[in-house]
């Protein structure tokens, strides 16, 4: 179809003040958080309720017009990027939280609506979201919903398919449907809630959703231990989950994320160490006591060197503002940031943690590890020179080793962020030839003109 024509068409369905289509604006969405992945569309699309967009995509999938949903752009694997032209579909007009439910402990959100938002809307009533990505403040709920993604939190609470019971989704063919809602059981039919839950926008457009909350702990204790090795740093994570506790973080930042993170903040962290873990416990304050205790022993035992307890909540807010700040930091080294997502059996960490090292060295490339070390979802940070093409030729070598690597030690490509464009080539190597030809089955059914999101998760098809 025309470029103008489908502009006019657009206008007819959104309003002209929804609609986007100057070279400035195009150039604003086509790319998101992800390097190397910058694609111009057609048009820039915010519809402001579900009919519209179900007129949306009733139109582009009978004219075959690629759509990409998009909420905040943060994702780290060119899931918004607009490969085939087509409508972007804004969907941050969708802002509002519309109901919560204290007797269900259900909140009703629309998927436009920043994280941290549902946060602070929640809190008065003492209730937490748990599922808290390094971009809370930015990211949209659908954005989330689609990524299924985790955070500093996910140990104890989960992540964010633990607590989405229902949703309202538009088929790539306009058709609303209704999944799931208030009812904690409910094995009515297959589910699809879960199975929108980490679709990337390739099986469907969220509008809303239906958010299980929980109360908030009522105590909490943080600590950082430091470490001269990583063998120790990884056998004290495995140690502290086999004495049965389940802290509500536990993350690990390596030699070059501490080095890269002090440089800039100065917060005192250990330059020399050769990992640091951030922990905390949370619950009853009884049970934050005695699990407190119980942390820093296993700490001792897998010779910590140091190990210093948040004397404050100021304090404590530093020392997870360093953590936050990992990526940031290491972003600032060099022009171009690869942030990946491998993740493996928390028993495997120290494992993995040695073939990132080994991958560094032999490709020669800069790589700050940190992570979620409690789920073994570690973040191999690539900072590079996305112009140098014999040095991205030396990164992509080394990040063939870690995604390997990971699907040996039986892990996954993703623990978070999603297969988008950046992982594709090595989804068959985790999933096998009928793995993939099961899912690329399910888009062809919900999505036989293949207008969502076209070649993102599972490729061609
Ligand atoms: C500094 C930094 C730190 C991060 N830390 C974390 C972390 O700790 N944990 C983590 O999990 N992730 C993390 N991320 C990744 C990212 O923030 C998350 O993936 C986030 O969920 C994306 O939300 P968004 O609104 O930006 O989504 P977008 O980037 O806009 O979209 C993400 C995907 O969802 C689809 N989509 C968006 N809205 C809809 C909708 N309504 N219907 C259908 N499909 C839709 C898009 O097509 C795309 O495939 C981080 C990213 C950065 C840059």
């Amino acid at each position: 179809m025309e470029k103008e024509q489908l502009i006019a068409e657009m206008k007819k369905l959104v309003g002209e003040d929804n609609v986007l289509h100057s070279d400035e604006a195009l150039y604003a969405y086509s790319y998101d958080a992800t390097p190397g992945h910058t694609y111009m569309p057609d048009v820039v699309v915010s519809p402001g309720n579900v009919q519209e967009v179900s007129a949306i995509l009733k139109f582009a999938n009978e004219h075959k017009v690629p759509v990409y949903p998009r909420g905040s752009g943060t994702n780290l694997s060119a899931g918004t990027a607009p490969l085939k032209g087509g409508i972007v579909l804004l969907m941050l007009r969708f802002n509002k939280i519309l109901d919560l439910d204290l007797e269900n402990l259900i909140a009703e959100v629309e998927v436009g609506v920043v994280v941290q938002d549902i946060n602070d809307y929640v809190a008065p009533h003492g209730l937490i979201y748990p599922p808290d990505p390094g971009t809370v403040k930015t990211a949209s709920l659908g954005g989330t919903i689609c990524e299924n993604s985790g955070g500093l939190r996910g140990l104890k609470y989960g992540i964010t398919k633990n607590y989405v019971q229902g949703l309202e989704v538009v088929l790539a063919n306009g058709d609303i449907i209704h999944t799931g809602g208030k009812n904690v059981k409910d094995v009515s039919g297959y589910d699809m809630t879960k199975l929108f839950t980490g679709s990337e926008g390739t099986l469907g457009v969220i509008t809303k959703a239906y958010l299980k909350l929980v109360p908030k702990p009522e105590a909490s204790a943080s600590m950082v231990a430091v470490f001269n090795t990583l063998e120790d740093a990884g056998n004290a994570v495995s140690d502290i989950i086999a004495a049965k506790i389940i802290p509500a973080t536990m993350e690990i930042l390596d030699n070059a994320s501490i080095r890269t993170v002090e440089d800039f903040m100065h917060v005192g962290l250990p330059v020399d160490a050769a990992a640091i873990l951030l922990l905390e416990v949370d619950g009853h304050p009884v049970i934050v006591a005695d699990e407190k205790e119980k942390v820093l022993e296993v700490l001792k035992r897998n010779n910590a060197s140091e190990v210093t307890l948040a004397k404050s909540p100021e304090h404590k807010e530093q020392l997870w503002t360093a953590r936050r700040m990992a990526l940031p930091c290491l972003a600032k080294l060099r022009p171009t940031t690869f942030v990946e997502d491998a993740t493996v059996p928390r028993s495997k960490l120290t494992d993995f943690l040695k073939i990132v090292t080994k991958a560094a060295k032999d490709y020669n490339v800069t790589i700050g590890t940190f992570g979620h070390a409690g789920d073994g979802n570690m973040h191999p940070t690539i900072v590079c020179d996305i112009r140098d093409e014999e040095e991205m030729k030396r990164v992509h070598q080394a990040m063939d080793v870690i995604f390997r690597g990971a699907v040996e030690l039986g892990g996954t490509l993703s623990g978070e962020h999603g297969i988008g464009l950046g992982k594709l080539p090595w989804m068959e190597l985790q999933h096998g030839k009928a793995g993939m030809e099961a899912m690329k089955a399910i888009k062809r059914a919900l999505d036989p003109n293949l207008i969502l999101n076209p070649g993102k998760l599972i490729g061609e098809c």
